[in-house]
C-alpha cells in the first residue's frame, strides 16, 4: 500500500508518503522552533496556527516530491495523540477531510508507537520481541515490544521525562530552546566535574528526573563561579547513566538481545556511545538522526502495521492530548 503520513502533535507540521514498508516516497518536516524560540518554549496556540499555515503546502510538496496524485494513495494516516491539543486538531481534521474526500480508509496512530516504529523504516529486519527505551520531549519509558501490537511497561517516569529535563535544565543555564542538542554539543568540550543525583537507580524501573534538575538549579546558585558547560556535562552523564544502566539491566536480565531507542533523545550522543559499550552482548538500535524526532514518516509506519490488519477509523476518530503508552 501507499500510505500518507501526517503529523502536528507538538511544534512540527509533518508529512510523509511511504510506499509497502520502507520505501519512503517522501518525508518533508516544517520545524517551528524558531518561530517558539523566543518564547523558550513551545506556545500552544502558536503551534497550531502555523500548522494551518504551512500543513495544505507541504502536502502538495510531498505529492510532487513522490510524483504521485493523492488518488494514488491507498490510507492516511495521522497522529491522534498524545500532544497540543489545538496542535493534534489540524492534523486528525485535515486528515480526516483528505479521507472522506478522496475516500480512502483512515487511520489514527499514538505518536509514542510512531517513534518505535521509526525503527522499522532504519533496519527492515529487525522484529519483536525486543526491549524498548523511549526517550522524548514528554515521554520516558522502558518497553517490552512483546508483538508489533504488543507493549508492555516495564517502567516510566514519575515525573519529568528525559527531554523535559534536558530543556528545563538548558533554561536553567540560559542555553536556549529545545535544550537536547545544545547540551550534547557543549558537552563533548567539557569536563564532567560534578556529581548529581541519579535518582531511583537501583529500584525498579522507573525514572524520576525532577529532582535531578532541581539539583542542577541550586549548584548553578550555589556555584556562580562554575562553567556552564561542566555543569551542563555532568548533568547529561547522571541522566544518560542511569537510562542507559535501567534498560541493559532489564535486557540482560530477561536475555533479549535488541534493545530498540525512539524518540527525540536517541539522538544524543553520549547515549549512543554508553550503549555502543554493550555491543558484544546487545544489539543496539537508533533510527537516523531525523527519524528520531517528530516527523512523519514514523506515523505511515505504525499506520502500515494498522492497515495490514484493516485496523481503519471512521470519521469520528477524536484527538486524544494524554493518550497514554498503552492504548495502540
Ligand atoms: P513526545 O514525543 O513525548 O510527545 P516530543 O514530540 O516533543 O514529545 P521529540 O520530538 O521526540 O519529543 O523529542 C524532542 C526532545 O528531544 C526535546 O526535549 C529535545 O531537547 C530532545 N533532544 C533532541 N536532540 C537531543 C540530543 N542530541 N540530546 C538530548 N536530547 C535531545
Ligand atoms: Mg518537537
Ligand atoms: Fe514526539
Amino acid at each position: 500500500p501507499i500510505i500518507f503520513g501526517i503529523e502536528t502533535s507538538c511544534d512540527e507540521t509533518a508529512v510523509a508518503i511511504l510506499k509497502g514498508k520502507d520505501q519512503l516516497l517522501s518525508n518533508l518536516v516544517n520545524s517551528q522552533i524558531d518561530v517558539h524560540k523566543v518564547f523558550g518554549g513551545v506556545v500552544p496556540e502558536v503551534a497550531a496556527r502555523k500548522h494551518v499555515e504551512v500543513l495544505y503546502k507541504l502536502s502538495l510538496k510531498a505529492f510532487e516530491e513522490a510524483q504521485i496524485t493523492p488518488n494514488d494513495i491507498d490510507a492516511v494516516s495521522v497522529s491522534f495523540g498524545p500532544g497540543l491539543i489545538g496542535a493534534l486538531l489540524i492534523g486528525v481534521s485535515f486528515a480526516k477531510g483528505m479521507s472522506l474526500s478522496l475516500g480512502k480508509p483512515l487511520i489514527g496512530v499514538n505518536h509514542l508507537m510512531g517513534h518505535i516504529y521509526a525503527n522499522f523504516l532504519d533496519f527492515p529486519n529487525l522484529k519483536p520481541p525486543f526491549v524498548t527505551l523511549l526517550v522524548s520531549g514528554g515521554h520516558t519509558a522502558i518497553l517490552l515490544v512483546k508483538d508489533y501490537l504488543d507493549f508492555e511497561i516495564i517502567g516510566e517516569t514519575r515525573d519529568d521525562a528525559a527531554g523535559e529535563a534536558f530543556d528545563k535544565v538548558a533554561r536553567i543555564l540560559d542555553l536556549g530552546y529545545p535544550g537536547g542538542p545544545v547540551i550534547d554539543e557543549i558537552s563533548k568540550k567539557a569536563q564532567k566535574l560534578y556529581d548529581f543525583p541519579r535518582p531511583l537507580y537501583d529500584k525498579e524501573y522507573d525514572f524520576s528526573f525532577s529532582g535531578l534538575k532541581t539539583s542542577v538549579l541550586y549548584f548553578v546558585r550555589d556555584y556562580p563561579q562554575a562553567k556552564k558547560e561542566d555543569i551542563a556535562a555532568s548533568f547529561q552523564e547522571a541522566i544518560i547513566d542511569t537510562l542507559v544502566h535501567k534498560v541493559t539491566k532489564f535486557a540482560i536480565k530477561e536475555n533479549i538481545k535488541d534493545i530498540v531507542i525512539a524518540g527525540g533523545v536517541a539522538a544524543n550522543s553520549l547515549l549512543r556511545e554508553k550503549l555502543n559499550a554493550f555491543k558484544d552482548k546487545l544489539n543496539i538500535y537508533y533510527p537516523r538522526q531525523s527519524l528520531c524526532t517528530d516527523n512523519a514518516a514514523m506515523i505511515c509506519r505504525a499506520g502500515y502495521e494498522k492497515y495490514v490488519r484493516n485496523m481503519f477509523d471512521t470519521l469520528e476518530l477524536d484527538v486524544v492530548p494524554n493518550l497514554g503508552l498503552s492504548k495502540i
